[in-house]
């Protein structure tokens, strides 16, 4: 008899660096999933903003199945046909000139932090080598992008962090005025802050990073992986600024649950990236990029960005009902579907406690650090689970508002 996977495995053959639910998802369709038992749960995390069309969902599949039978991957020895109808895509719909393809959000973004040090040793020398980002930002967790984002906990305890970089406070133009400067190279921000609790930055702090950029001649770097390919309701979360970055990042959402990543870059910067300075065996893998292109083509149209528009309104509605009731968040926020509610003092920090009791109740959410209920569902979820997940997640909150 073949053995069936237990939670308990996990702790016997995994290593110890998660701490995964106790229940065991074995299968997927749209926005529901179901467990080893057989239970239903409806998916408001959508495993971390990157399911982006649900489970399985056709399209995706078809491309998946399609490719699967066609061509996997060959390294980029030679180029392929997926790859190059994805970089050929990105480049249409966006500022970017180039794209470098990838597995990851972290390799995406030091491909973009290794790219600008480069840039600015090639077009202005060895001194130019700051890079400016913020506290509590999260750039993936490979070891350039750790010591840049804004969480030392991520980056303590592994010996000597890279040099060079330096960190300002989200929203305050003011901490970046005062470390910016002619050795600056990149400044790296992320349009809405993710990870650090779902923070939007504000039109007049992107755009003062625009400028003292190119006051002082340095790279804006928007890290999207998290914002991007339809989650803040246009395809990528600078088109709702009007303001346009240097580079760009992109994962998550983009392969909707396949491993893939991609860095955007205009040509006066991407041409840094010379033959043999950076790459990936994986990068532009034909079957990624296959997946990729499909969910691409799929999102960025009117009415897939409309809908996501119009359930970000729905999600506001529901949270707010609820909060009406119980009183425990003290602001709901986000931009399309990755929306945060923040603890009500009274329950400050006890976000962490509702995912257990959603599960319970057979919901799947997230949270942004300990005070922030973070939802990241499928960019097409259907309104009847939104009902159905919001009627769910009351329930949870019910009980943990009983335990106070
Ligand atoms: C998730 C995330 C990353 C890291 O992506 P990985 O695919 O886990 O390497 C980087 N930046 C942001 C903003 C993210 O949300």
């Amino acid at each position: 008899m073949s053995h069936t996977p237990s939670r308990q495995d996990f702790d016997h053959y995994m290593a110890p660096n998660y701490s995964p639910q106790q229940v065991i998802p074995v299968r997927g369709e749209g926005s529901r999933l179901w467990d080893q038992e057989g239970r239903e749960y409806i998916d408001f995390a959508g495993g971390i903003a990157v399911n982006s069309l649900g489970h399985c969902h056709p399209v995706l599949v078809n491309a998946l199945r399609t490719q699967g039978e066609k061509l996997w991957h060959l390294s980029n020895v030679f180029t392929n046909e997926p790859a190059l109808k994805l970089a050929k895509a990105l480049v249409e719909r966006t500022f970017a000139d180039k794209v470098f393809l990838c597995s990851s959000g972290g390799e995406a973004n030091e491909a973009a932090l290794k790219l600008a040090r480069r840039w600015a040793v090639d077009n202005h020398g060895e001194h130019k080598d700051k890079i400016i980002s913020f506290y509590q930002s999260f750039h993936g967790r490979t070891f350039f992008t750790v010591s840049v984002g804004g969480q030392p906990k991520y980056s303590q305890g592994f010996g000597p962090v890279p040099g060079g970089i330096l960190h300002a406070t989200y929203n305050d133009l003011e901490s970046v005025r005062k470390l910016v400067g002619d050795d600056t190279c990149a400044i790296m921000v992320e349009p809405m802050q993710g990870e650090g609790g779902i923070v939007s930055g504000t039109q007049a702090f992107l755009q003062g990073l625009r400028d003292l950029c190119d006051e002082h001649q340095a790279l804006l770097i928007f890290d999207e992986v998290q914002t991007g390919v339809g989650r803040s309701g246009e395809l990528y979360a600078y088109m709702n600024y009007g303001i346009t970055p240097d580079i760009l990042t992109s994962a998550k959402s983009l392969g909707g649950g396949f491993p893939v990543g991609a860095m955007l870059a205009t040509d006066a910067v991407a041409k840094s990236l010379v033959i043999g300075t950076h790459g990936s065996t994986y990068g532009g893998n034909a079957l990624a990029s296959a997946v990729a292109l499909a969910a691409v083509e799929f999102i960025d149209t009117p009415e897939v960005l409309e809908g996501v528009k119009k359930r970000h309104d729905l999600f506001r509605e529901h949270l707010e009902t609820i909060n009406r009731k119980h009183g425990v968040f003290k602001e709901i926020r986000g931009m399309g579907l990755l929306m945060g509610a923040q603890m009500s003092d009274a329950f400050e920090g006890r976000a962490k406690d509702i995912l257990p009791l959603a599960i319970e109740e057979g919901l799947m959410a997230l949270i942004a650090g300990p005070n922030v209920l973070r939802m990241a569902p499928s960019l097409v979820i259907p309104e009847a689970d939104i009902v159905e997940g919001m009627a769910r997640l009351e329930r949870a909150i019910e009980r943990l508002v009983a335990t106070e």
